[in-house]
């Protein structure tokens, strides 16, 4: 095979955003798309989405776009801008119909329509009580989701570059011309040109070691772009979802509580009751996970540690919860032994979804700066991307929205960019940069373990700045960073082949894990508040005086610079978040 590509478009990453964008790339007459993937594309994480996608149907009950949009912003405590939570709310529901008509088999209701029900945040009438508006096939409506596009894509005659690591974006005079990646089959470095390039690389919950993340899920092009002197917005908002199974993260969907489910404590009491009155376990996430740590904090965790709380299924009608939640009662008998049927399941907080990530404007291409400065042929979607539809805290159902909406997007947008922009030439050392990353993992001293500091970096990172965090905790973890990264310099590995060196690969994961470990802690450290899932023990107020702003956090030498954009405000003013 040729090591030199050449395609109008190039997608990276192949989950619900990539599969989305590329079908929507090809479709423009003349353009060609490719998709490379570090993973073959049914195996990316959006397969291992549960609960569904969020979409004011009206299917169960009535709903509007509009009460949607207020749900986005009210559980993004306001720092969503309001103007992309309004398309969103929007274009989602054309979307869900779309995903429909192209073969997706949703539940469904007795008279055929497509099946919904509740979610945490998701209200009626703003607030007044919860709505049905996540559209589903059971438990599991991601993998749903990921089978239909990926054979749309194929249909549709993109190519597709399975097992291609990318390790580098080619950035020339501020633009985009493309990537660097590397064959995972072969061990040979290619080069990607291409006008238009679209980052969908998902989300890095790996930093931290209970997570409902993918062993994947590294933030890699996070870290490239970070490395090559792109900001990443808000990545101090990362959330913790509350119903990891206890110890190991593995996922249960909040369609459990949708459909019913009630936490509770050493005393069997529903809790939730005293912090959400009105729509109880059905509270947004970060709200959820913060009440399940106080009630273990004040003594009523569950379990011989006291360290867990109870998810309790067993009042709902068996046949409802073999049919409608099938996976996840099979992963609670499967890790835990435990069936939900008769018993309820430990649980706890697992880190879950980043809020922030790449800086996009509305129509997803990538941002320089607080003055929305436009980087050409540079575009970003879904997990990685920060459009800031989320805000401070996404809302369940809502990020396989996101992919479809902002997916469709920026195959829209970058396909029309490259149909009227010439290839830019590539220098002629484009791929030192990673060839250097390669070179340092096959010839280090390995004098550290990437395993053992990977496993010090997910320990430190759950101790110091996870659910909640304080000025103490986050400036000790800004130095285990530092000592990590320096540890990082020595390390090496045992195998120095060139076919599938899969532990080649993970050294080089773990370099970009530690600088979105970085930009998470500085950015959580220099803001002095607490809002959405970003909690501080010590500034416990939100403060919208001085922190209604989104952070834009730059590699700066060794350290980091921070800096600042405004949010996108609109009809729904910050109100106090109660629900
Ligand atoms: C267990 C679980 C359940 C969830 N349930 C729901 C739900 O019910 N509803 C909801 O709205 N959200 C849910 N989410 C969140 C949602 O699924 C994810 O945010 C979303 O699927 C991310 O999609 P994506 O397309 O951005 O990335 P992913 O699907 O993660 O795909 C990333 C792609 O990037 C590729 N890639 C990454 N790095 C590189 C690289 N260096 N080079 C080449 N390729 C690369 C990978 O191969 C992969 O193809 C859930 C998440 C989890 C973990």
């Amino acid at each position: 095979m040729s090591r030199a590509h050449k395609y109008d478009v190039i997608v990276v990453g192949a989950g619900g955003a990539g599969l989305m964008a590329a079908r929507y790339a090809a479709q423009h007459p003349g353009v060609s798309v490719a998709v490379i993937s570090k993973l073959y594309p049914t195996r990316s994480h959006t397969g291992a989405a549960q609960g569904g996608v969020g979409a004011a149907l009206g299917n169960i009950s009535e709903d509007h776009a509009d009460w949607h949009a207020f749900d986005t912003i009210k559980g993004g405590d306001y720092l969503t801008d309001q103007d992309v939570a309004e398309a969103f709310a929007d274009e989602v529901i054309e979307a869900v119909y779309e995903l429909e008509h192209m073969g997706l088999p949703f539940s469904r209701t007795p008279e055929g329509k497509i099946a919904q029900r509740k979610f945490g945040g998701h209200t009626r009438e703003f607030g007044k009580s919860a709505v049905e508006r996540a559209c589903y096939a059971a438990d599991r409506t991601g993998h749903m989701i990921l089978q239909t596009l990926y054979q749309q894509s194929i249909k549709d005659n993109v190519t597709f570059f399975n097992e291609f690591h990318v390790l580098d974006l080619i950035m020339v005079d501020g633009e985009c011309r493309g990537v660097v990646a590397y064959d995972l089959a072969t061990g040979e470095l290619h080069s990607f040109q291409a006008k238009a390039t679209i980052i969908a690389t998902g989300g890095n919950g790996r930093m931290f070691k209970v997570t409902s993340n993918a062993h994947a899920l590294t933030g890699d092009l996070m870290s490239i772009a970070y490395r090559r002197g792109i900001p990443i917005e808000d990545p101090e908002f990362y959330q913790f979802h509350p119903t990891g199974l206890y110890k190991i993260g593995v996922l249960l969907t909040e369609g459990a509580r949708g459909e019913g489910g009630i936490l509770r404590n050493s005393e069997g009491e529903r809790f939730m009751e005293r912090y959400a009155p009105t729509i109880k376990d059905l509270a947004p996430r970060d709200m959820v996970s913060r009440a399940m740590y106080l009630e273990i904090s004040e003594g009523r965790g569950v379990g011989p540690d006291k360290d867990y709380i109870l998810l309790d299924l067993t009042h709902i009608d068996a046949e409802i919860i073999e049919e409608r939640l099938p996976d996840i009662t099979e992963f609670a008998r499967i890790y835990l032994g435990v069936d939900p049927i008769k018993e309820p399941v430990p649980v706890q907080p697992t880190a879950h979804y980043a809020m922030g990530g790449i800086p996009t404007n509305i129509d997803t291409e990538v941002i320089s700066d607080g003055q929305n400065t436009i980087i050409p042929g540079l575009y970003a979607a879904g997990e990685v991307g920060c459009v800031s539809l989320h805000g401070a805290n996404r809302l369940g159902t809502n990020s396989l929205g996101d992919l479809i909406v902002f997916g469709r997007r920026a195959g829209i947008k970058a396909a029309k960019y490259a149909a009227g922009a010439a290839y830019g030439n590539l220098p002629t050392d484009h791929q030192e940069e990673s060839r250097r990353l390669i070179d340092k993992a096959l010839n280090g001293l390995a004098k550290e373990k990437v395993s053992h500091l990977r496993k010090e970096l997910q320990d430190s990172m759950m101790e110091n700045a996870s659910v909640f965090r304080t000025a103490e905790t986050l400036s000790k973890q800004v130095e285990k960073l530092k000592e990590l990264k320096k540890r990082y310099q020595d390390i090496g590995v045992e195998d120095k082949g060139s076919q599938f060196n899969t532990e080649l690969l993970e050294a080089i994961e773990l370099g970009f894990l530690l600088d979105n470990a970085e930009q998470l802690v500085h950015a959580a450290l220099d803001r002095q508040e607490s809002r959405g899932a970003h909690s501080r023990e010590d500034y416990k107020e939100r403060d919208d005086e001085n922190w209604l702003k989104h952070s834009l956090v730059y590699k700066d030498g060794d350290g980091v610079r921070i800096d600042y954009k405004l949010v996108t405000l609109g009809k729904f003013e910050p109100k106090p978040r109660v629900y």
